[in-house]
């Protein structure tokens, strides 16, 4: 080998090195321009919750603090119908709720099965500030929630109630993939100092059985943060979603090098996989995933065709389709 080849052959190597390098530092580089604050939400209600949130964030509030109050908007609203009051009831006719939120530093709280209380985020923010566990289910939520000074009240709107009734007739449970007889909303964020947090709240898939808990208010499954990495949030059945751990995946891939982009990508083939695995039809599914890392670079994908999301940063507010596996 000539000198000059071999010059050639050791800098391609120390290049690929220094690429590899580049890829598996989890850390942002000290001279990559970090897009901070921002907020990304699922669904086309993750416009009005970003607008509560970029309210904290742009006034170099915590990431914390701006995930409750953004989730809180449609946990507020009774025409969403996914999400908190107003939310679709089980098949007993009762709406229980499921909420998880995680912080910068892997501080955890959530609830399963909360009935009666409109704002089940700051119920699984109060479980995590206020008790030594992590997560408290049906009841001993509920006594929770009122020994907090939360209010018991009434989340079930006529529609709710009349759809109910309508889906006795025949019972059957097939919930459609986008139609909103689930939809959660899943937020993550990071602030001005350069923190992560998320909160995940939802009132499941409609008509589920009393007593199912999805995938929404399990950390590592409908929510993952870690701070020196990424954070992200999921949607749609979250049975399939908690059979791959999905958002922990998410994040340890992007802890691997891969982009939040690449990231969702794979976990999403990854449910794919495991559907086919199973002989089931990915059409009777949704999954969504939305994906940030410490950069403020962004990343979504989905099974079918038809999720959205909402991205807020210095660039503004907008509304994204992301890219799906299958189109419907
Ligand atoms: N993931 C939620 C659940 O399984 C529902 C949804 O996001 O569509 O309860």
């Amino acid at each position: 080998m000539t000198d000059r080849r071999k010059f050639l052959k050791t800098s391609a190597l120390a290049s690929a090195a220094l690429l590899v390098n580049a890829c598996s530092n989890d850390k942002p580089k000290a001279n990559t321009k970090v897009n901070k604050p921002i907020v990304l939400s699922t669904w086309r209600f993750g416009i009005e919750a970003n607008q509560a949130a970029w309210a904290i964030l742009s006034k170099n509030g915590k990431a914390l603090d701006a995930v409750e109050a953004g989730v809180m908007v449609p946990e507020g609203d009774p025409k969403e119908r996914s999400v908190g009051y107003g939310g679709r009831p089980d098949r007993d006719g009762r709406i229980t709720l499921d909420a998880c939120i995680m912080d910068e530093l892997s501080n955890i709280g959530s609830v399963a099965g909360l009935e009666f209380i409109k704002h089940p985020i700051s119920v699984a923010r109060a479980v995590m500030e206020k008790t030594p566990h992590v997560m408290l289910v049906g009841d001993g939520a509920l006594q929770f929630a009122l020994s907090q000074g939360f209010k018991k009240e009434n989340l079930m709107v006529e529609e709710s109630e009349k759809e109910w009734k309508e889906w006795l007739k025949d019972s059957e449970y097939k919930p459609i993939a986008n139609i909103e007889n689930h939809d959660t909303i899943g937020m993550i964020a990071l602030d001005s100092h350069g923190n992560l947090s998320g909160a995940c709240t939802t009132s499941g898939m409609a008509f589920k059985m009393h007593g199912r808990v999805g995938d929404s208010p399990i950390i590592g499954a409908g929510l993952y943060v870690d701070n020196e990495v990424g954070a992200a949030t999921a949607t749609g059945h979250g049975e399939e979603v908690i059979r791959i751990a999905g958002c922990h995946l998410v994040v340890e891939l992007m802890r691997q090098g891969k982009t939040p982009q690449q990231a969702c990508e794979e976990a999403v083939a990854r449910v794919v996989k495991l559907m086919d695995l199973r002989k089931k039809d990915l059409k009777d599914i949704q999954v969504g995933f939305i994906a940030l890392n410490k950069n403020g670079e962004t990343g979504s994908y989905c099974v079918q065709s038809g999720f959205n999301y909402a991205v807020y940063d210095a660039s503004g507010n907008r509304l994204i389709d992301a890219g799906y596996h299958i189109k419907v």
